[in-house]
């Protein structure tokens, strides 16, 4: 199956999947996306109910990566979904109540969603650059606020032939994700603090890729640069998975008879998980609405109501810090499959220029038909991780309250009983002090490190293993250096390559 940009609007240069995977990103500045997209038959979804998950994976990823075989899927799949990597169940769906069940998506090893993609897509990198007979060693650069880094390290870390390297704004991150960069295992990896903010840190690395004496000097040393970018198809495909994986699970658990609608809500920043959710339904799962849950960055949740895209508005920083994005990639490909290439070419040479766009009604409409929008402010998110605590028991963290406050909303206005599936992207302990102090709220706020053991011990909940004892870890990474030394710092790394 060939891969096309999003922006090529004859459909003039087709890609494998390989090499989506290893470019990212189209040449024209667009997304990769497949010629078609495959179905799944019940018989398929039947077949998928007896299966492990590395199994339905490895079986879901074969019918969009056909220049990998399916037991070179199994293999890799099996190495990232691992008892060892994600406990029994890597993707795992929990009833809060009748009809209302949460698909938790964070047991991996740092404790939220992007480790869904980020165990396996490595993996599909390094064998996609044997198959293209790549020579040179990869070195992938990330410029993180926190979470994405860790995942990134955790993925890559100790694969042959490819290295990582990580920098973070040093007073930019929580003590918790210091803590958890600091003590990163691996033989492969670098991680390094930037004295200045996320901006500058990820100014000094676009600054890098663009640096062409810089690449000269790597090449000489066998080495390019490459990211983990999370527009990347790589990292999509595997996210489709767990949809079909929580429908068979449901399935199994007697929650649904076969064609059953199963709704689902989305935490959403970048557009990617809840784009996965769409595929899913276009390959043929029983899937009803599709619901966006924005924070208070809603860019999204005004589009999908009146069908103007504009970025052009105050920036909020919210407890939900995943989520507080004012340009959504993935929506590109949305775009691409309702409008086509051509008005999608449009869309983004607007967004580039002026920041803003506006879909035509019958795209708007065709958009209305699948998603529904809601955003929660600071005190929905508050107050939702407050009650489903009291009233279901359930402790859930900021991004996936903001995303049970969108379904409950949307649930009232509905007056069939439906399935409803909400994704669940990170372990409450990933955002302990934000979830303490909405439980909590007339004491003082704790500490991202202390309020680990204070949430542990108020709910009676154990703190996800991933995050237990950190300050016992062995320091490793210290180094604390200017942005004008990044490519010192890579040059350092990288001499042991050559
Ligand atoms: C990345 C992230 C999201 C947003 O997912 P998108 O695919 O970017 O829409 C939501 N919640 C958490 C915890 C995340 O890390």
């Amino acid at each position: 199956m060939n891969y096309y940009s999003t922006r090529d609007t004859e459909k003039k240069t087709p890609f494998s999947s390989s090499h989506a995977i290893i470019k990212g990103l189209a040449p024209d500045g667009g997304l990769f996306m497949p010629e078609r997209i495959p179905s799944v038959t019940k018989e398929d979804i039947l077949n998928l109910c007896n299966k492990t998950y590395a199994e339905r994976a490895a079986s879901i990823l074969s019918k969009y990566l056909e220049d990998f075989t399916y037991e070179e899927l199994l293999e890799d799949c099996q190495k990232a979904y691992s008892f060892e990597k994600f406990g029994p169940d890597p993707a795992k769906t929990v009833k809060i109540r009748e009809g209302l069940y949460t698909l938790e998506l964070w047991h991996g090893p740092t404790a939220a969603f992007k480790d869904m993609a980020l165990q396996i897509m490595p993996r599909l990198l390094c064998r996609a650059l044997a198959k293209e007979k790549e020579t040179m060693h990869p070195l992938i650069l990330v410029a993180t606020s926190g979470d994405t880094g860790k995942a990134a390290l955790e993925g890559y870390r100790d694969l042959d032939g490819i290295s990582i390297m990580v920098f973070y704004p040093v007073d930019g991150v929580s003590r918790v994700q210091k803590l958890q960069m600091a003590t990163q295992e691996g033989g492969n990896v670098n991680v390094c603090a930037i004295r200045g903010n996320f901006d500058d840190a990820q100014t000094g690395v676009k600054n890098i890729f663009a640096d062409p004496a810089f690449s000269l000097l790597l090449k000489k040393r066998n080495v390019f640069l490459s990211s983990a970018n999370s527009i990347n198809w790589g990292r999509l495909a595997p996210q489709i998975v767990y949809y079909i994986s929580a429908y068979c699970d449901l399935l199994n658990q007697k929650a649904l008879s076969f064609g059953d609608p199963m709704d689902i809500t989305v935490p959403t920043g970048n557009f990617g998980n809840i784009f996965a959710a769409y595929l899913a339904k276009r390959m043929g799962v029983p899937i009803g609405r599709l619901v966006c849950a924005s924070n208070l960055n809603h860019v999204l949740t005004d589009f999908i109501r009146t069908g103007v895209y504009d970025r052009n508005r105050a920036f909020h920083t919210t407890m939900s810090p995943s989520m507080d994005i004012l340009i959504s990639s993935n929506l590109e490909r949305l775009l691409y499959l309702i409008a086509g290439s051509e008005r999608t070419c449009g869309y983004m040479q607007q967004l580039k220029a002026k920041g803003r766009y506006q879909v035509e009604p019958d795209i708007l409409a065709r958009i209305q038909a699948e998603f529904t929008a809601c955003y929660a402010t600071e005190e929905d998110t508050s107050r939702v991780i407050h009650d489903f605590f009291e009233k279901e028991g359930y402790l859930s963290d900021t991004h996936t309250a903001v995303a049970l406050h969108a379904a409950c909303e949307f649930l009232q206005k509905k007056t069939q009983a439906p399935c409803m599936l909400v994704a669940s992207t990170a372990s409450p302990y990933k955002f302990a002090a934000d979830v303490y102090h909405s439980l909590f709220p007339d004491e003082e706020k704790p500490e991202s490190l202390s309020a680990l053991s204070l949430l542990s011990g108020r709910t009676n909940t154990e703190i996800t293993y991933p995050l237990r004892n950190l300050d016992k870890k062995p320091i490793r990474f210290k180094s604390d250096i200017d942005c004008s030394d990044m490519e010192d710092e890579i040059a350092r790394f990288t001499e042991r390559f050559s």
